[in-house]
């Protein structure tokens, strides 16, 4: 049967290009809708103290609040997988013999540090658990432990001894000696950092910082043409709020490590708490910090630790052998060195 049709061609011309209009002007509402991103002068926080450190999620994209309120909830997401100390963990109980099948992200997790302990030649290692569980950098009063104590715990330190294997269910199996103790302590904020910018770019937020203690992540950049200001502080600083450097960053990580982030003097000798696994107490090599600069902060994490039990030399070179990664570098004479890139990222007035 023909279809009837009851308009005339003229006014079949003026429908079409009503049609046609209508649809570029929704097609342009979109267009605009999704790129004309409401760039916030203040930015929305949300800040808390989590993973034993302050953490603050600033947003300059304009989403609710609970968006934020949501990402920060995933510190506490990824605490009960990856702390060393908190007892209902998934690490905790793998540390305890309570299971040997793990989740595919402790496994990520564990195998990026397997790999840094190996780059490193065991310089890091993430099985320094037993070691760095008899150091209590967080106490009131903290002590240098027995060096009988020390000694013992040194011979379950060995990362080579640990392996993972793929189920079929996804899940993995770690096999691992009795008394090993894994400590993923250097290297989860970063990880967990870039977990949470996944959140958030999901949710709309194109500009942002994300800011775990002084582990930092931006999210693209402040405004257009406007990078985010990120300050490092200065090691030992009197006042607390010297900053060694300001940096001009866009959508990357900043990461430090250091040895006066936690400390003690004992006998007017200085413990920090980033140990040698060959001797199981901190390491003595002249650095106060190496910063990290790198696009994700999971690298940031890993090489900001790596750098500082390498050295001055050897961490530098071991930079220098990355793409799109740079560092700084202070020594305890107080004196900066920079990787051969660094110098874009420096906002010098
Ligand atoms: P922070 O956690 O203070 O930001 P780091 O990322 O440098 O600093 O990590 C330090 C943590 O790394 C220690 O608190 C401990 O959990 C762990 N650790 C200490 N020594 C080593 C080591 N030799 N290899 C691997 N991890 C270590
Ligand atoms: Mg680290």
């Amino acid at each position: 049967m023909m279809k009837l049709n009851l308009l005339t061609p003229i006014k079949r011309r003026w429908l079409s290009i009503l049609t046609a209009l209508c649809m570029s002007v929704s097609a342009l509402f979109c267009i605009t809708g999704c790129m004309g991103d409401n760039v916030l002068t203040t930015p929305i926080t949300v800040t808390d103290y989590k993973l034993n450190t302050y953490v603050r999620i600033s947003s300059y994209s304009n989403v609710r609040k609970e968006i934020l309120t949501d990402a920060l909830k995933l510190c506490d997401t990824y605490e009960h997988i990856f702390s060393r100390t908190l007892a209902s963990s998934e690490l905790y109980k793998v540390n305890h013999k309570e299971t040997n099948i793990i989740s595919s992200e402790l496994a990520t997790l564990i195998n990026i540090g397997l790999e840094y302990s190996e780059i490193s030649n065991g310089a890091f290692d993430i099985t320094i658990g037993s070691v760095s569980s008899i150091w209590d950098f967080t106490s009131e009063t903290p002590r240098v432990p027995d060096d009988n104590k020390i000694k013992q715990a040194l011979s379950f330190v060995d990362y080579t001894k640990v392996h993972l294997t793929e189920n079929s269910d996804g899940t993995y199996t770690i096999d691992m000696p009795e008394g090993t103790c894994l400590d993923l302590g250097a290297i989860a904020k970063g990880y967990i950092a870039d977990r949470i910018k996944d959140y958030l770019l999901e949710h709309n937020v194109s500009r942002g910082i994300i800011n775990l203690g002084g582990n930092v992540l931006c999210i693209g950049q402040k405004k257009n043409d406007t990078d985010f200001g990120i300050g490092v502080k200065q090691p030992f600083a009197q006042d607390g709020s010297s900053l060694m450097e300001t940096l001009s960053i866009n959508d990357s990580s900043v990461v430090s490590s250091g040895t006066y982030e936690r400390y003690f003097y004992e006998d007017d000798k200085f413990y920090h708490h980033i140990l040698n696994p060959s001797t199981g107490y901190p390491y003595d090599n002249e650095l106060w910090d190496v910063t990290i600069l790198s696009s994700d902060s999971t690298t940031g994490d890993c090489l900001s630790t790596v750098c500082f039990v390498l050295g001055l030399d050897k961490g530098m070179n071991l930079i220098e052998s990355y793409e799109g990664v740079e560092a700084i570098f202070m020594t305890s004479d107080n004196t900066k060195h920079y990787s051969s890139g660094a110098d874009k990222y420096l906002s010098r007035q």
